[in-house]
């Protein structure tokens, strides 16, 4: 098994660093090779995907990623920008499933903006088809109306659009996803208003007769938008299209409160995943050792159980995060009254004792 650890910009460099001295303490064989990616890869090669890190990528049977960017990069052209780099290894690795977990640590009850009752114990997956819907639909863009409310002004336009297929392999990983929790998938759709999503919903329900094992209900997602802050624990599993899923899974991370705390995987249909904390490189905090690792080292447990299948090591490592704050550490992000706050580094200290602890006491 072969891990590419792509570190890239602000506190990425910081937070991988502890997800791989995580990964190196279960004592698996993979080997873990590390590139440059984003600005920093701009400032080495003056491309933020040069090709030997894509190689490395392609090669790899997961790819654990850091966070790039950086606001003096921001007159760059855009092909050169840093973030570009998440986009090109997504579209050449073909990684069209976005897998965003919201799950509320008991110990992190207060960092969300919601009554604790409404969210305590709570564990939804998100999963967002990435590479099609209106986001890459074709025609798109800017032209003269020649019908509509203003014929003769000028107008843009995008184009919805789904195929079959793109619908029929979201929604078998979704059910696949939900055989392993508690087999209950909510497909969010507008099927009252788009023909994209009315068909979305015909091609959900036919693959469903494979699933029988798996209950699935329809939603609309203006009410799903609703039904996330209303009463977010009836969720298990939500398999949405690229637009929706952008917007809603956004709003199910911050149910937790904490974009410190929240990993994410892109997958494709060979389970070659890119594994990465769901914030920016916060480059506000970067070089002062205070950034929360544990959304990366979440991230790398994701790879385990996905990409590796070593679910029993990505269980030791979520076992242990949970350890780590019951006992009271938190880094500035997540710190409140009455706990103790340490930097990235003694964060990764402590997982990895975590770890090496429950392994010698079995
Ligand atoms: P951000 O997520 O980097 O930071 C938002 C806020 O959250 C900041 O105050 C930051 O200090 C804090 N924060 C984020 N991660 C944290 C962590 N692990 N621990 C403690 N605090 C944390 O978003 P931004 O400030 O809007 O963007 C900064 C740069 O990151 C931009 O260049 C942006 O384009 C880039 N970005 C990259 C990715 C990615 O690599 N996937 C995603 C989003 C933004």
């Amino acid at each position: 098994m072969k891990i590419a650890v792509l570190p890239g910009d602000g506190i990425g460099t910081e937070i991988v660093a502890e997800a791989v001295r995580v990964l190196d303490v279960l004592d698996l064989k993979f080997e873990m090779e590390t590139a440059l990616v984003g600005g920093a890869a701009y400032e080495a090669h003056g491309h933020p995907l040069p090709d030997s890190t894509l190689k490395l990528a392609k090669e790899a049977d997961a790819v654990l990623f850091g966070a790039v960017g950086d606001w003096k990069y921001d007159k760059l052209d855009r092909p050169l920008r840093p973030e570009q780099a998440i986009l090109g290894l997504r579209t050449n690795l073909g990684q069209f499933a976005n897998f965003r977990p919201a799950i509320c640590y008991e110990q992190l009850v207060g960092a969300s903006s919601l009554k604790p009752e409404l969210i305590a114990g709570l564990d939804i997956l998100i999963i967002r088809e990435l590479t099609g819907d209106i986001y890459f639909g074709q025609p798109r863009g800017k032209r003269v109306a020649i019908d509509g409310h203003f014929p003769g002004a000028e107008e843009a336009f995008d184009t919805m659009r789904y195929s079959k297929p793109e619908i029929e392999r979201i929604a078998r990983v979704a059910f696949e996803a939900a055989r392993k929790r508690n087999k209950r998938v909510t497909s969010v759709d507008k099927a009252n208003v788009l023909e994209t999503f009315q068909f979305w919903k015909d091609v959900v329900t036919e693959v469903h007769k494979d699933y029988p094992d798996v209950e699935l209900d329809h939603m609309y997602v203006d009410n799903a938008a609703m039904q996330l802050v209303k009463a977010p624990k009836k969720f298990d599993v939500v398999v949405t299209g690229n637009m929706f899923g952008d917007i809603l899974s956004d709003e199910a991370a911050m149910l937790t409160g904490s974009i410190g705390m929240l990993p994410s995987a892109s997958l494709n249909s060979n389970k070659q995943g890119l594994y990465e904390p769901s914030h920016g490189s916060a480059p506000d905090i970067a070089g002062q050792g205070v950034a929360n690792p544990l959304a990366t080292i979440l991230s790398a447990a994701m790879m385990l159980r996905f990409s590796l299948d070593q679910a029993e090591a990505a269980d030791r490592i979520e076992s242990a995060v949970k350890s780590v704050l019951a006992s009271g550490l938190r880094t500035a992000d997540i710190w409140s009254e009455g706990t103790t706050q340490v930097g990235t580094r003694e964060m990764g200290d402590a997982v990895v004792a975590a770890i090496t602890k429950k392994t010698i006491t079995g």
